[in-house]
């Protein structure tokens, strides 16, 4: 049996080793510290019908990049021609490797070193197809890598304003990564230009060479270069397990376990830490991100915020100075939970604080209590925009429906903000006072006008009650007859609240009510692209100026079509932006009023108590 060997295979085999060796010892660790309860799920799907749409979804995200290519089509195409080509480049390797050698077992390095160790290849079988195969491979590759090259210079040309500033392991392996391709290119070119074995590229560039190169030099440099590629092959390997590329493998395993059903962790350890390393740092959330596009902050993004998470650098600031709005989780190929991750890195940073609550008082069921249809609840933002509890109560009492107000006194929160801070034993104390006085009340449902609380109530609290934003509500009124709307000719544009439409996946009633008041105009940023109006509590570093070039951002996006007004459905969104909105700026539950306020049924309603 004969063995292929040059001592140049050499670093391109080293580094093979001690990227796989370090690749498996990261993944075992990070399947060990896995919940068992997650590890349960796994096994448990991994042998049905789940695994064919892993698989699926592994090819179409993985290779041909089919998210980025919907978010945007050249970088989609660079991505797409990057991975997939290479990656045919080593299965055509390997099939011409196995057709090209006369040996049971090939060594490792037999398909990537293939023409030097074999170099009469237009003798074999197929030998001419896979001549033309790997040739075109190789060009689709190096058309990739120009692409990165414009890119990282010239992102404008990409429709990208800003990508992601590298740490020096990325560096290592992109210029390394960069320098493979053109090095494979003139190591098998001058292979062509000595033995005349190449195709429509390398054959090419070889005839360049044989006129530029004295014939007896070629032999000498043709073998400087397969050590160059080996060399920055083997770099690379090496730097993979340590910089942005370790997502190449790792998001496959991703992929897998996300359709295997587990989702992300409340620790940065198990799920959680795959999808830490699954970013690619594309910078697909720099541009998306408003804090970058409309305040000039752009260093805070997901990109760099997972960077600092898992090479453990400090990550306060960028855990902190972020709005939670989630639009990067909605554009972020990776479908990486990011919100999620802040929400842990807040806890971790507040891990040390503690309180005590036993000063609050214990609320027992009220056995005599009154019932009412519904429980209602403003939500301490309501109170700071008193026009909508009162629009509320206004639309109660035309719908003729019962209602106890339970924050009147403006005194109670759901406990969101404190969640949010990262002050997580103080809010779930309140979350259980909150939750002992909702369930003393007897009405089953209740309607809260903060799309903050609605979550918070929906997700959070284990209420045994029906709970529905005041959109909601509306709606059922409308459909139940119980109010009457006359459709007039009002030209509305509707804002989806960051926690109502990406929080809570609630877009169209609010949507459905504004139609049956007037028309809807469709804008651009809606729904799970909505801008964030910049006033959320979440983040906690923002100054106010940035917020409102914020506000003023999504206000301009609203008021593209000039419409007569700019509805929302959530008191701080209302807020926050009502001062760049000329006047326009109205909550549903105010517009529904005031159409219920000039109806003529009620004006006839009026007259009668007046006359009386
Ligand atoms: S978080 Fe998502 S969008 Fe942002 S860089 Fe990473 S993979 Fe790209
Ligand atoms: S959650 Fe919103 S503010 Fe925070 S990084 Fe993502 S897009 Fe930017
Ligand atoms: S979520 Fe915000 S607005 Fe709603 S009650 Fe809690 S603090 Fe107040």
């Amino acid at each position: 049996m004969k063995i292929n060997f040059d001592p140049f295979v050499l670093p391109f085999f080293i580094g093979v080793l001690l990227m796989f060796g370090i690749l498996i010892w990261k993944y075992v660790v990070w399947l060990e510290a896995m919940p068992v309860k997650d590890r349960r799920t796994m096994f448990k799907n991994m042998f049905t019908f789940r695994s064919f749409k892993a698989f699926n979804e592994a090819v179409m995200e993985c290779l041909l990049h089919r998210r980025i290519f919907k978010i945007n089509p050249v970088l989609g195409f660079m991505h797409a021609s990057l991975a997939t080509g290479w990656f045919l480049l080593i299965i055509f390797g390997t099939i011409e490797s196995k057709f090209g050698h006369n040996n049971v077992f090939n060594m490792p390095w037999d398909p990537i070193f293939f023409n030097f160790f074999e170099p009469d290849k237009h003798g074999m079988q197929y030998g001419k197809f896979f001549t033309f195969i790997m040739d075109f491979l190789l060009l689709v590759v190096l058309t990739a890598v120009c692409f990165a090259l414009i890119k990282r210079f010239c992102s404008r040309l990409f429709g990208m304003r800003k990508t992601t500033k590298l740490l020096i392991g990325d560096k290592f392996a992109l210029y390394s990564l960069w320098l493979i391709f053109p090095a494979r290119l003139l190591a098998e070119s001058f292979n062509a230009a000595q033995h005349h074995n190449g195709g429509f590229l390398t054959q090419s560039v070889g005839n360049v060479i044989s006129s530029l190169v004295p014939a007896s030099q070629i032999a000498t440099v043709e073998y400087s270069m397969w050590w160059f590629y080996s060399i920055v092959l083997g770099i690379f390997m090496v730097a993979l397990p340590f910089s942005r590329y370790m997502h190449i493998i790792t998001e496959v395993f991703l992929v897998m376990f996300r359709n295997f059903g587990m989702k992300s962790t409340k620790e940065l350890k198990g799920y959680t830490r795959f999808e830490i390393n699954s970013c690619s740092r594309c910078g697909i959330c720099i541009d998306k991100c408003q804090l970058s596009s409309a305040a000039n902050i752009h260093n805070i993004q997901p990109t760099y915020y997972i960077q600092s998470v898992r090479y453990n650098l400090p990550f306060e600031d960028r855990a902190y100075n972020c709005l939670m709005c989630g639009r990067c989780n909605t554009y972020c190929p990776v479908k990486i939970d990011i919100t999620n991750m802040r929400n842990i890195t807040r806890k971790i940073a507040n891990e040390s604080v503690s309180f005590k609550y036993d000063y609050l008082p214990e609320y027992k069921p009220e056995l005599n209590a009154e019932e009412f249809n519904v429980l209602y609840f403003a939500g301490c933002m309501s109170h700071l925009t008193p026009s909508i509890p009162k629009a509320m109560i206004n639309i109660f009492e035309k719908a003729k429906i019962t209602y106890e107000f339970l924050d009147e006194d403006g005194s109670l929160c759901c406990g969101r903000p404190l969640m949010q801070s990262g002050l997580v034993e103080a809010a779930t104390q309140l979350q259980k006072k909150m939750t002992e006085l909702i369930m003393s009340k007897k009405s089953m449902v209740l309607v809260t006008s903060c799309p903050i609380c609605y979550k918070t109530f929906k997700d959070d609290y284990k209420l045994k009650k029906h709970v529905l934003h005041h959109s909601e509500l509306i709606k059922l009124l409308i459909d139940e007859n119980r109010i009457n709307l006359k459709k007039e000719n009002i030209q509305f544009s509707y804002h989806d609240p960051c926690e109502l439409g990406r929080g809570c996946g609630e877009y169209e009633n609010s949507r459905e009510v504004l139609k049956s008041l007037g028309h809807l105009q469709k804008i651009e940023q809606e729904k799970e692209k909505a801008l964030c109006c910049g006033g959320s509590l979440s983040n906690l570093k923002i100054p106010y100026e940035k917020r409102e070039l914020m506000a003023a951002d999504a206000v301009k996006y609203l008021d593209e079509k000039n419409p007569d007004v700019i509805v929302t459905a959530c008191p701080l969104c209302k807020k926050t932006m009502e001062k760049h909105a000329n006047g326009k700026m109205k909550d549903l539950a105010e517009v529904v009023s005031e159409a219920l306020n000039n109806s003529p049924e009620y004006a006839k309603e009026k007259e009668q108590l007046v006359s009386n």
